[in-house]
């Protein structure tokens, strides 16, 4: 139980968390729509990545990052796999989902009309290594690791907390792969080198 000013009564730690989760997950949808009309009307010039496997990822993720999450947010289930939270994890989840939805924006604000839902080309599709994307190849992915952090460090249960790293994960180690072979196959050289002074998702790391 934590005491809030201006709240008449101690409210519990999980339900300001679930809200903070709630909040962090319609901020990024947010962020995202702009982006996501754009790239509706931006013509695709090579769809042939874009697979049934790829978009059985996209719904693993979402599983993950989206659907379990709320399933336990609005009710509970299941109850037997939670644990007491802290306002310490309760903190550290809202300033690393926060890190996430700004790392997020900032993708999104460097790829412009080059970023895709399901792995793709555009027509005039450029390869970006400036901005964030000059310290990672796959900063995007970097946000949405950030955000499956937050989750878990934001929802105390086992299945809802750790879903979104075990979906989001998935997505990535079956994904990245391809997406790097497709972008070599497009931009040859030029992302050789790329890869040649970039990590994947930690500067420096990985
Ligand atoms: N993996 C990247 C982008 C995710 S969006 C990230 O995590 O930031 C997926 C789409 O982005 C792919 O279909 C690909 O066409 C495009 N893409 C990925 N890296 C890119 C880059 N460096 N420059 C331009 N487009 C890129």
């Amino acid at each position: 139980m934590i005491s809030l000013p201006l709240f008449p009564h101690p409210v519990s730690t999980l339900s300001v968390a679930t809200l903070i989760w709630a909040a962090g997950v319609i901020g990024w949808y947010v962020l995202r729509l702009p982006f996501e009309l754009k790239a509706k009307r931006t013509q695709v010039a090579d769809a042939r990545h874009r697979t049934l496997r790829d978009y059985t990822l996209l719904t693993i993720s979402t599983l993950g990052l989206g659907i379990i999450p709320a399933v336990f947010a609005v009710t509970n289930w299941p109850r037997a796999l939670t644990y007491p939270l802290s306002v310490a994890q309760l903190v550290t989840g809202t300033l690393v989902f926060a890190a996430a939805l700004w790392l997020f924006w900032r993708t999104h604000r460097d790829l412009g009309r080059n970023w895709s839902v399901t792995l793709e080309i555009k027509d005039a599709h450029q390869l970006v290594t400036s901005g964030v994307y000059r310290q990672v190849r796959h900063p995007m992915y970097s946000a949405f690791f950030l955000w499956a952090l937050a989750q878990a460090l934001l929802l105390p249960n086992l299945l809802a907390g750790f879903s979104g790293l075990v979906g989001f994960g998935i997505l990535f180690a079956f994904r990245v792969g391809r997406e790097e072979a497709m972008m070599r196959e497009t931009f040859g050289a030029d992302y050789d080198a790329y890869v040649a002074r970039t990590k994947r998702i930690i500067p420096g790391l990985y």
